[in-house]
């Protein structure tokens, strides 16, 4: 599926090709904290069918709770988180891997998580989301 999409300011734009059975919810702390929100989505890709045509991203690399470097990259003026990918060198000829954050692509309705990571720390009023009303717009 080609999608296309980028930060909030519009500096940085890209367009990717991905699988919509790659789209998944991450509920680490990491993502909460770097979201700001309870959780994380993205779509994974491989980074040769991620293309970025405008603007210049800015790197952050965390380490994770399994001690492996994860390069965040964000647009330096809004601060849109765009992508993160491994921050460690590939075996050779092995292309890296991007989770594309699902939020900054423009099809994004059409990308439904397919699987939940990290549930042990996911909000535990989730699950009960469709039961705190609603309003259509603020
Ligand atoms: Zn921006
Ligand atoms: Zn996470």
């Amino acid at each position: 599926m080609n999608i296309d999409g980028g930060c909030h300011c519009g500096r940085v734009t890209f367009h990717a090709v991905v699988d919509p059975e790659r789209v998944m919810i991450c509920n680490c702390t990491d993502c909460q904290t770097l979201s700001g929100s309870p959780f994380r989505v993205v779509v994974r890709v491989s980074e040769d069918e991620f293309h970025l045509e405008s603007g210049a991203l800015k790197t952050y690399v965390k380490t994770g709770e399994s001690g492996k470097k994860r390069a965040q990259r964000f647009c330096p003026e809004c601060g849109t988180h765009i992508y993160a990918t491994s921050a460690e060198a590939t075996a050779e000829g092995e292309p890296r891997r991007f989770g594309i954050r699902v939020g900054t692509i423009r099809q994004r309705r059409d990308l439904v998580p397919k699987r939940q990571f990290w549930h042990r720390s996911a909000q535990p009023w989730l699950g009960e989301l469709a039961s705190i009303p609603t309003a259509e717009t603020q």
